[in-house]
């Protein structure tokens, strides 16, 4: 590989930028200064892993490249069969009921005869995957590492890491000897699994949360450090650092599926003519041919129930960058309290429960397209570039075409594009 003009991007997971402050994570706050800070950066829709991850890699929205969530339906024999993208055999589902996964090309099919691509990602095997479902670079992951062409690569040149704080930071050290210092592809990428894993389990704000926040810090300015090495050496390096979402509090729960049951419609439920896949903080709501009707009719019930925010329909769905296709009719996001949580941070969300997870009240949770789970960060160290802030509005799907741009590849098409730097400021006269 060994190319010298090349791009990283690193990912801490959930990592909401309303906790990129001086007292929370005083190394972000001093790179965010150093580089060019989004101030308007943007999630996806739903505002889960997988989906981001799909996002990042194609530059694209869940409409156009096709992954719907965390869990999806696949319509399997004309009837929806809601399948959990994070297990690793979810892409072979995917590929019989459609025909393929991601429907646009991802960064490393770009990359792949000019420079390479190597991504080593500590959170589930879904979102590690879907950053390359069909295997042109290179992936690491504790479930399994793959070359390109899908060659499985086994014993210690896998990546056995631990799913926790101590997994991300043997993660990124590998990362930073490895994949910066030694093989050198055109994009590297780190997706570390904190503060996210952690988050789920604890409030925000906690104890545990700062810990998690400063691990994370910790794992990022390894690769400053090794960056900053290498540019010394004469390298040209773009580095994006930044997260997919935020996270907010868990205030309630409930059964989707139980819910619609007792509006009639549990045989459809039963058949697979209705399905529901939750996404944490919001649902997406499928039907077949037979089940809509029965759907639509009780649309304006759920919109009046307490744990209901918005409920969005067809041709709203495209707005929210969602696919309308695949038997998707409704997206609901779940309803917000503006109440406190016991370390001071604001609003509480329902959530729609998952058979056989019970719901961690009062830790957190993200999905929807809440205040907080919609602001990720996103800071922008371009070689030769000014420290800035950018006020345009920004998003995941502008990070593809960032990297294609400074490799010089083509970054048309795409629903995203470069982020510009910004312009110095006109002299005042
Ligand atoms: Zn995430």
């Amino acid at each position: 590989m060994r190319n010298r003009r090349r791009a990283v991007f690193v990912c801490c997971d959930g990592l909401g930028r309303d906790w990129v402050r001086p007292e929370t994570t005083p190394i972000l706050h001093d790179l965010a200064r150093e580089g060019l800070w989004c101030a308007e950066h943007r999630a996806v829709f739903p505002s889960v892993t997988r989906v981001s991850a799909a996002s990042v890699t194609t530059g694209c929205l869940p409409a156009r490249h096709g992954l719907h969530g965390n869990r999806m339906g696949l319509v399997e024999g004309g009837k929806i069969r809601v399948r959990d993208v994070g297990h690793p055999d979810f892409r072979g589902h995917m590929r019989r009921a459609t025909g393929t996964t991601l429907l646009v090309p991802s960064l490393a099919e770009r990359v792949a005869d000019a420079g390479g691509f190597i991504a080593f990602s500590n959170v589930s095997p879904g979102a590690a995957y879907f950053l390359d479902p069909e295997h042109f670079g290179y992936v690491y992951h504790r479930a399994g590492s793959y070359a390109p062409g899908g060659a499985c690569i086994s014993g210690a040149k896998a990546l056995g890491v631990s799913h926790d704080l101590a997994g991300d930071w043997a993660m990124t050290q590998r990362f930073c000897a490895e994949v910066l210092r030694d093989r050198q592809p055109a994009v590297a990428v780190l997706w570390l699994a904190n503060p996210d894993l952690t988050l789920h389990g604890v409030p925000l704000g906690s104890r545990e949360h700062r810990e998690a926040l400063g691990m994370a810090e910790r794992c990022v300015r390894e690769v400053v450090r090794t960056i900053e090495d290498l540019q010394g050496e004469g390298d040209e390096i773009l580095l994006l650092i930044g997260s997919d979402h935020g996270q907010e509090t868990i205030g309630g729960c409930i059964d989707l599926e139980a819910w619609l049951a007792t509006h009639r419609l549990g045989a459809l439920l039963q058949s697979g003519d209705v399905a529901v896949a939750g996404q944490g903080t919001a649902a997406l709501l499928y039907a077949s041919d037979l089940g809509r009707p029965s759907l639509l009719g009780v649309i304006e019930d759920m919109r009046q129930a307490p744990w209901a925010g918005t409920v969005l329909l067809d041709g709203e769905l495209a707005a929210h960058g969602l696919a309308t296709q695949g038997g998707i009719v409704a997206a609901v996001n779940m309803a917000r309290l503006e109440t406190l949580n016991p370390f001071g941070v604001t609003g509480q969300r329902w959530i729609v429960s998952e058979a056989g997870k019970s719901a961690a009240l009062g830790s957190g949770q993200h999905g929807g397209w809440g205040p907080d789970e919609t602001r990720p960060f996103l800071i922008v160290r371009e070689p030769g570039a000014a420290p800035g802030v950018m006020h345009r509005p920004t998003g995941l799907i502008d990070i593809a075409p960032t990297i294609l741009r400074f490799l010089g590849l083509e970054s048309d098409g795409l629903d995203g594009s470069p982020i510009a730097r910004p312009l110095r400021p006109a002299p005042s006269r």
